[in-house]
């Protein structure tokens, strides 16, 4: 089938919530891609942050082949090996001493809101359920997690939404500290906001946020789905600032391409559920934890994020030059490889001049361009990228 064959059927079928572009791929393999007209393409979005280690990298396919053979699904009234290794993993790994498995960022979420609020119950009165989250944050779709999703738009048309959720700007200690009030039992924040813009904030806004969590004696929930499994250069973004979160939810890169989320909690906060308190038919079970636990052992072999880390500083650096070139880069911003350049106009028209060229990248908050390439990139690839969109930029004729 081509592209416009794929295209027809998808318009006709599958319903209609996404802008989609008028491409299907068929087939990838490391930070390549190729579509269903046998066009190549270098991919510097990942499948939005979910393919980490390039496709088919060749560990996490075995993980799955092996794991398909041996057993697919079983439910969570028994122990699962896969989900305990992997839950072992991230606790080893992170502040988190418990994890809770599910399908998806929107539903570790949900899970992180639950727990707050059980726990804030339970331990301080009924009276402490509000959760303060952040303007241009983005936590997911499903009704809470939108309702914790500081932008209206994504809101519009689903009245009624939960109540408890009170939004404050995004590297703002004074808005924060005064919208704190008795009701007031956690704050919810991203380390860096993805789809809001790749907003990034200093270290003495961390260190007052982690003051005001102090010093009002409330929970700390970070949501690092897009931040977390070493997109920044270290496993969990929270790191980079010495944050010290009680919750802290994972998903897309996690299972290197297969749905899988995660809500990990300390001890004293995850006390706060018992059995039958929340549950998930599909959460952990032995196929995605297989890949979870392939990716793990990647992510965490010597030099794996100092690369990303450097890789990441190269791309910056890159872009920082074309930017010179280019007076529509208003700026480049970026932790590790999730990276961005904002622009003084809409970015959608570059986003497909790229796509074009043979380069996919992605375009969020209207006006930046966002880079989430494989941790795997190498310099090679980088340099191929910044022709491209060096080239994108002199077609549009932004000087
Ligand atoms: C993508 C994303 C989500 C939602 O994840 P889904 O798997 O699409 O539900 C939540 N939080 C952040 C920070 C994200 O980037």
């Amino acid at each position: 089938m081509t592209n416009q064959e794929h295209v027809e059927l998808g318009r006709q079928y599958v319903m209609n919530t996404y802008g989609r572009l008028p491409i299907a791929f068929v087939r990838g393999q490391g930070a390549r891609l190729w579509d269903s007209d046998g066009k190549e393409y270098l991919d510097f979005l990942s499948g939005l942050a979910v393919n980490s280690l390039g496709h088919c990298h060749p560990k996490v396919v075995q993980a799955i082949q092996k794991q398909a053979e041996e057993l697919l699904h079983v439910s969570n009234l028994y122990w699962i090996e896969g989900q305990n290794k992997l839950a072992q993993a991230i606790v080893n790994n992170s502040f988190a001493d418990k994890v809770f498995f599910c399908n998806s960022g929107a539903e570790a979420n949900e899970g992180a809101i639950k727990l707050a609020r059980k726990y804030a119950k339970k331990t301080w009165g009924e009276e402490k359920y509000e959760i303060i989250t952040m303007e241009h944050s983005f936590h997911g779709r499903t009704l809470a997690a939108l309702t914790a999703t500081g932008q209206r738009k994504y809101q519009e048309g689903f009245a009624p939404l939960p109540t408890g959720f009170r939004y404050v700007p995004f590297g703002d200690l004074k808005a924060l500290a005064e919208a704190i009030n008795s009701h007031t039992c956690a704050i919810m924040i991203e380390p860096i906001q993805g789809e809001g813009g790749v907003n990034i904030a200093d270290k003495t806004y961390w260190e007052g946020l982690a003051q005001i969590v102090a010093e009002h004696n409330l929970l700390l929930i970070v949501d690092e789905v897009q931040s977390g499994m070493g997109r920044t250069g270290k496993l969990f973004a929270y790191d980079h600032y010495g944050l010290q979160p009680n919750i802290m939810t994972l998903a897309k890169a996690l299972g290197g391409g297969v749905p899988i989320g995660a809500m990990a909690a300390t001890d004293e906060v995850a006390s706060a559920f018992s059995p039958g308190d929340h549950a998930s038919t599909f959460g952990g079970n032995p196929l995605v934890t297989s890949a979870g636990l392939a990716v793990m052992e990647v992510m965490l072999e010597e030099g794996f994020l100092s690369r990303v880390q450097e890789m990441g500083s190269y791309l910056q650096e890159q872009l920082n030059k074309m930017a010179q070139k280019h007076s529509s880069i208003v700026e480049v911003r970026g932790l590790g490889l999730m990276v961005a350049c904002q622009l003084d106009r809409e970015g959608t028209a570059i986003v497909s001049s790229c796509l074009e060229k043979g380069l996919i990248i992605n375009c969020t908050a209207g006006k930046v361009l966002r880079f989430l390439p494989p941790l795997t990139i190498n310099r090679h690839d980088i340099d191929q990228a910044i022709t491209i969109l060096d080239t994108a930029f002199m077609a549009q004729g932004n000087g």
